[in-house]
């Protein structure tokens, strides 16, 4: 079986200097709100290219705190309207809804899969305050039509970098690009801690002070609450673990783009379609989608031959139960569509390019 994604082999190839950094957390005593976090949180900064980086418990709350922080700001307000992609992992939209703001789900480009810019402006209202894009499957989503929608009508730009660490736009990285991102270092991820951890990147010192205090129950004073806040916090044990990983990001995700070509250059079964690749871009991988109007035989023909896959993602959050009420009456043919035919083959820096060929060399073979 050639598995979707060994999170061991991904450890194991760090395995010495994660363990050593892990004892080291072990042996001081010092659990949370310490030199792990605070390392980390300068390193990713300065790697990412933002004067401030707060670490959180996970990535929906990394989001979350972004919103909840332009709330207390002042910035926005309960019914106040965020324009976000229909094709996205539910966390994105999730944070929106808990923060009582209102998703305006935008329909994706078919050969990019990211939100399609030319839509976004004429569902601009006055209620209107923030785009917040999705770097999904590891490819920017920024672009300039995006960048001067935000200035010409005054709106927030917050990127969702869960998927995407090192990705770049030009020479910035992704969660550099806008007012503030969210990033999460779920164990899957580009950049994966050994358990929840997330993190806000941002230039803003004031949202930045807020987003620390609201992670830390709304207190940036011992027992003094500024605000009504919660408790995440990115604990000193996966800091650990992310300052050893985070040396490595680069490299890895250079792995990933040798296999993606590699997929590009040798699929060649008329029935598949990848996704567009553009000469400058610099997509990170996280995901390898293809399309397939035969998507679930291609899936079992796969899984017969010993390849998994998955599909992400199989219904999107408007057809989710938790939001039917809300926003099941939305039609949005092409997010549907995608749901119906996407899936992701193997990708990682650990495959290797011979299992990555008999993947290829099976699907070719697919009728
Ligand atoms: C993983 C993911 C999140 C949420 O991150 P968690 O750390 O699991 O909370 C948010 N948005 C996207 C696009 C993701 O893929």
């Amino acid at each position: 079986m050639i598995p979707f994604l060994s999170l061991k082999d991904i450890t194991a190839n760090y395995r010495n200097e994660i363990a050593e950094a892990v004892t080291r957390v072990v042996d001081s005593g010092w659990y949370l709100l310490g030199e792990e976090a605070k390392a980390f949180e300068w390193e990713y900064a300065t790697y990412i290219g933002t004067k401030h980086c707060i670490g959180c418990g996970n990535g929906l709350d990394a989001l979350t705190l972004i919103l909840g922080a332009y709330k207390e700001l002042g910035v926005m307000h309960d019914g106040d309207e965020i324009v976000v992609p229909a094709n996205t992992y539910i966390a994105t939209i999730l944070a929106i809804t808990e923060n009582n703001l209102i998703p305006v789900l935008i329909e994706p480009r078919f050969e990019t899969l990211e939100i399609d810019d030319r839509l976004i402006e004429k569902h601009i209202t006055n209620r209107t305050k923030a785009i917040m894009i999705v770097h999904l499957y590891g490819r920017c989503a920024y672009t300039d039509t995006i960048g001067n929608l935000c200035r010409k009508y005054n709106l927030k730009l917050i990127e969702d970098n869960a998927q995407a660490h090192g990705c770049r736009f030009g020479t910035k990285h992704t969660g550099s690009l806008g007012d503030a991102a969210g990033h999460s270092f779920y164990p899957g991820k580009n950049l994966g801690a050994l358990g929840d951890a997330g993190a806000v990147t941002t230039d803003d010192d004031e949202l930045a002070a807020c987003i620390r205090a609201l992670a830390n129950y709304g207190s940036s004073q011992k027992y003094v609450f500024d605000y009504c806040g919660r408790n995440s916090r990115l604990d000193e044990i996966q800091a650990a673990v992310l300052n050893v990983k985070l040396q490595h990001l680069d490299a890895d995700n250079h792995k990933r783009q040798q296999i993606a070509t590699l997929y590009y250059e040798n699929i060649l079964n008329p029935s598949v379609k990848l996704p567009i690749r553009l000469p400058n871009e610099n997509n990170v991988y996280h995901l390898f989608p293809i399309l397939c109007t035969k998507r679930d035989d291609l899936q079992r023909y796969l899984t017969n031959n010993g390849v998994q896959t998955l599909i992400h993602y199989p219904i999107p959050p408007h057809k989710q139960d938790c939001y039917s009420k809300r926003l099941g009456n939305l039609s949005l043919p092409i997010t549907e569509q995608l749901a119906k035919q996407e899936l992701s083959l193997p990708i990682s820096p650990v495959i290797s390019e011979n299992e990555v060929m008999t993947v290829i060399n099976i699907i070719n073979l697919f009728k």
